[in-house]
């Protein structure tokens, strides 16, 4: 695992994507934030915001980056959306039902998949992460153990 903080970063604290000017960065965050692809670059600047998007996307499968992962809520099967900085859902009709543990790092760890939460440090004396053979099994049993702690 790189030296990086354990926390969410955002465009701004990349050289390489500061660089590229507001909107990449703005497409970047969005990504991080969990705002899905079609509504990230809706509008103008959509092929820069587009290009951010990715980039993060590109991240966040390598495990580089943590990002906000719409986890289930509330017995819903729809996972929601980002709307106005906090998560809402149409099928059920609810908004802020999003978690602090929802900002997490998902990394493959040799032949399995490790999920950490913001704030982790290692497998000693940190107890928000969770192991599985997949990258979804892995974020079930993260979402378990995180609920449990926090009922
Ligand atoms: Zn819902």
């Amino acid at each position: 695992m790189s030296k990086q903080p354990s926390k969410i970063l955002y465009a701004q604290d990349f050289p390489r994507i500061a660089a590229c000017g507001p909107h990449v960065g703005g497409g970047f965050n969005s990504r991080v934030q969990g705002v899905e692809f079609y509504s990230a670059t809706r509008g103008s600047h959509q092929f820069e915001r587009g290009e951010g998007w990715y980039a993060a996307d590109e991240m966040i499968a390598t495990g580089q980056i943590y990002f906000v992962h719409p986890f289930p809520h509330k017995n819903c099967r729809s996972s929601g959306f980002v709307y106005g900085g906090t998560w809402a859902c149409n099928e059920c009709r609810t908004d802020g039902f999003q978690k602090p543990w929802w900002n997490v790092r998902v990394m493959k760890d040799g032949s399995a998949w490790c999920v950490v939460g913001e704030g982790f440090e290692d497998l000693q004396i940190s107890d928000n992460y969770a192991f599985g053979d997949t990258r979804e099994s892995a974020l079930e049993a993260y979402a378990s153990i995180m609920n449990a702690k926090t009922a």
